[in-house]
């Protein structure tokens, strides 16, 4: 019998699990749940239901687990632990300063219905925190760098839209080329914030705008751009639409350390992603992390659990048997 996955939140991500279940023969969508009305939500798969999140209570004896796909900033911190009463739960939760917090009300009342909720099972975090993880159990005399891009950072694009005369930005994080050539060989450098990441801003500004002052205002917005070297070009509209409707992302996760008994060894760690999508990609990160969910609760595990937590087997649609004959 396949997993029977629920997909609460239809937006970027709920679309983009759709598509991942679509790829993983074990598993099958049995519901939508939005807050909408459900006749205005349309997805792809025919024959599933798109439901009230309200009637969501309603169908526990038909869903395996329930993929939370809400925003970080405020559904979820709301949404994981009100649903996992009801169902084994996985979310992307991304806001890191908060997580200790979400996981111990996921984990409070997950114990007390006896369900598996799986939280920031994203890329960021998510796998970086992994890779970052496993290369530092590995080498713990190093040194650790993260760097994004090249892709669009959703909240720098925010806040360009809120500067009076804009219409419309898009706001592209990018490594810079020499701070990762020198980590990658494995020179150790020490980087400041200017030299690890430059800013790229596409604007459109509205009719009669003062470019020159919008310029100045992103390039010394603090927190968000006075730290980086900035570039912003003002295109159209239709520009816009047709060169940066995509959400593309990734980065690189390197860990540089010593090994010998002198530490005469040098060794370099590197996980990287680009990705297309970010949603669709992260949204395949939530399904196989459902898997694992779904195989905890079947051993009757409770509480909450992060990355840090699932065995790698258990997210992998091979039997343990499959995976050990070829090491894969
Ligand atoms: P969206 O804004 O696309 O969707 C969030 C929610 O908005 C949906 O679940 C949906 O709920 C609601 N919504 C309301 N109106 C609409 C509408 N007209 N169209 C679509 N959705 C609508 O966010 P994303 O899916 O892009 O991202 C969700 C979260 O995922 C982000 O907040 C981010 O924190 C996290 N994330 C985490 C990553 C990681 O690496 N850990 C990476 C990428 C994202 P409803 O159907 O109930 O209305």
């Amino acid at each position: 019998m396949s997993i029977r996955i629920g997909i609460l939140g239809y937006g970027n991500l709920g679309r983009g699990v759709e598509c991942a279940i679509k790829q993983n023969p074990d598993m099958e969508l049995a519901a939508v749940f939005t807050r909408r009305a459900p006749e205005s939500v349309r997805i792809q798969t025919q024959g599933v239901p798109v439901c009230r999140i309200e009637d969501a209570v309603q169908m526990q004896d038909k869903i395996d687990v329930m993929i939370l796909c809400g925003g970080s900033a405020t559904d979820l911190p709301v949404q994981t632990p009100e649903f996992v009463q009801y169902f084994n739960v996985i979310d992307s939760f991304d806001t890191h300063a908060k997580i200790p917090e979400h996981f111990t009300a996921v984990d409070e009342a997950a114990k007390k219905s006896g369900k598996v909720g799986i939280i920031s099972c994203g890329w960021d975090p998510g796998m970086f925190s992994l890779n970052r993880l496993y290369a530092n159990a590995v080498l713990p005399q190093g040194k650790d760098y993260t760097f994004w891009g090249k892709g669009v950072s959703q909240g720098h694009s925010d806040a360009i839209r809120r500067i009076e005369g804009v219409a419309d930005a898009r706001q592209y994080t990018i490594p810079v080329d020499e701070a990762l050539a020198s980590v990658r060989a494995g020179e150790n450098p020490e980087l400041t914030t200017r030299q690890k990441h430059t800013r790229e801003c596409f604007v459109v500004a509205q009719e009669g705008a003062d470019k020159a002052r919008i310029e100045e205002e992103i390039k010394t917005m603090p927190n968000y751009f006075d730290e980086y070297d900035t570039t912003v070009h003002f295109i159209s509209e239709e520009e816009m639409k047709r060169d940066h409707s995509g959400i593309p992302h990734g980065g690189f996760v390197i860990r540089s350390g010593k090994t010998g008994w002198n530490e005469e060894f040098g060794n370099v760690i590197e996980y990287s992603l680009k990705l297309d999508s970010n949603p669709a990609f992260t949204s395949s990160i939530l399904v196989a992390f459902a898997r694992a969910a779904y195989r905890l609760a079947e051993e009757g595990q409770s509480g909450c659990r992060t990355v840090f937590d699932i065995a790698p087997a258990y997210l992998s649609a091979k039997s343990g048997e499959e995976l050990r004959r070829t090491m894969l």
